[in-house]
């Protein structure tokens, strides 16, 4: 049991924020997605084309009216008002067969394909109607209000492609071409096994020492929510043996996150086990709070990560590490972090070397300020933030007002 003396001599490898992504996306680059469903459109909500969805013809497919008026011949309106004869109404779904000849206009509704002979429509608001006649009051200049033929997108054009995922502006036009079934990527299985002799299932009473396994449960919801499949795997002890068997279990999975143990702790047995199974460390290791202990590498030909189990580090850590090997297990491209700027609303101190990500709250003008928080283990806290609070590593004093960088989540 004594963990890390016995530990085969895996060099600590403690990387900086920006090493330590850089190393995932890396890796990340080289999964693929394994193998394909065809689903009906919104069963394939949220996920991840296998096929470009093309155009099946010409979009618009006729010269589509954009306003409710008259389809006229600008030329025929340098000089306003002009009386022109209606010689047709042409509604959403009709057509005009014939061409507007001079001093002639058409009738024409929003959705409606433009005539022949027509360039332009003015909006049924600057005109007077009287029988077959109408004034135009007001002149447009040639293509406007009208939306010509295959202007969005030519026939066989590819409208969103392979490796997207889809949201609803990807169903909308999937819906658009007629694709009422979807090719998408699997899900990939990501297992989730959380390690401690105090944890137990949230269905039991805990002891006065214990404490319910919530990391299963964020984690679950996080992977469910990145587009995997969560596999939960039963709570491990810190003893090696049992351990062991569920991390090997784990690794029949496409990725293995486990939570706790990766600490420096007598009974932190998780880097312990993973050397056993002759495991190659990428880093053990990222200058960051919280999260500090994280430890991703490779193991049985599956990647791994060791989350540490403050329920905010593996939080924090699933966001800033986890995410981009799932979105490329699921298909898709690894995306960036989306860090947005915002005013810091009050003066805030800390110390120099970490990259911090601090629960905080974004909110009016983007202002955004920390929650109070207990440290790592406040869930609470972490429930009431919305986003997190970046600060670099060599900041020791950021200035009320300040714009500072925020992550999204
Ligand atoms: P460890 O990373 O094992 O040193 O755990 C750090 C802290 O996180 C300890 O206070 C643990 O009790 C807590 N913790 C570990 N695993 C979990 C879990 N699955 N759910 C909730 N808290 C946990
Ligand atoms: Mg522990």
């Amino acid at each position: 049991m004594l963990a890390r003396m016995s530990s085969p001599s895996q060099p600590g490898r403690v990387l900086s924020f920006a090493d330590a992504r850089r190393t995932v996306e890396e890796q990340a680059r080289t999964l693929r997605a394994g193998g394909a469903d065809e689903l009906e459109l919104l069963s394939a909500l949220g996920r991840v084309l296998a096929d470009a969805i093309v155009a099946d013809r010409d979009f618009p497919p006729f010269p589509r009216a954009t306003r409710d008026g008259y389809a006229v011949r600008s030329s025929e309106l340098r000089k306003v008002s002009a009386d022109l004869k209606v010689i047709a109404e042409i509604k959403a779904g009709g057509s005009y067969k014939g061409k507007l000849g001079p001093g002639e206009c058409a009738e024409i509704m929003t959705g409606a394909p433009v005539p022949h002979g027509a360039d332009a429509v003015v909006m049924v608001e600057y005109t007077a109607r009287a029988g077959e006649r109408v004034e135009i009051r007001r002149g447009v200049a040639a293509g406007e209000n009208v939306v010509p033929t295959g202007s969005e997108a030519r026939a066989g054009a590819e409208l969103v492609p392979q490796g997207a995922r889809l949201s609803y502006p990807q169903v909308a036009v999937a819906a658009a071409v007629g694709c009422a079934r979807v090719r998408v990527y699997r899900r990939p299985r990501i297992a989730i096994l959380s390690a401690g002799d105090e944890i137990v299932e949230i269905s039991a009473t805990p002891g006065p020492h214990q404490i319910r396994n919530s990391n299963s449960y964020s984690l679950a919801a996080q992977v469910a929510a990145a587009g995997g499949e969560p596999v939960r795997l039963p709570i491990a002890p810190d003893q090696p043996k049992p351990l062991r068997a569920l991390i090997e279990k784990g690794l029949e999975a496409d990725l293995l996150l486990l939570t706790g143990g990766v600490s420096m702790g007598k009974y932190d047995l998780v880097e312990q086990v993973l050397s056993e199974l002759q495991a190659r460390f990428l880093f053990t290791g990222a200058q960051i709070q919280p999260g500090r202990p994280v430890v991703f590498g490779k193991a049985e030909g599956k990647y791994f990560f060791g989350l540490p189990g403050n329920p905010i580090s593996t939080m924090v850590t699933f966001d800033l590490f986890v995410r981009p090997m799932i979105d490329a297990l699921c298909g898709a491209p690894v995306p960036p972090l989306v860090v947005v700027q915002a005013k810091l609303k009050a003066e805030f101190k800390t110390k120099t070397g970490l990259t911090r990500f601090l629960p905080a709250v974004l909110a009016g003008e983007s202002e955004v300020e920390p929650v109070r928080w207990q440290g790592s283990g406040d869930i609470a806290a972490n429930a009431r933030a919305n986003c997190y609070l970046v600060v670099p590593p060599d900041r020791e004093r950021l200035a009320a007002g300040e714009l500072v960088s925020v992550l999204l989540r």
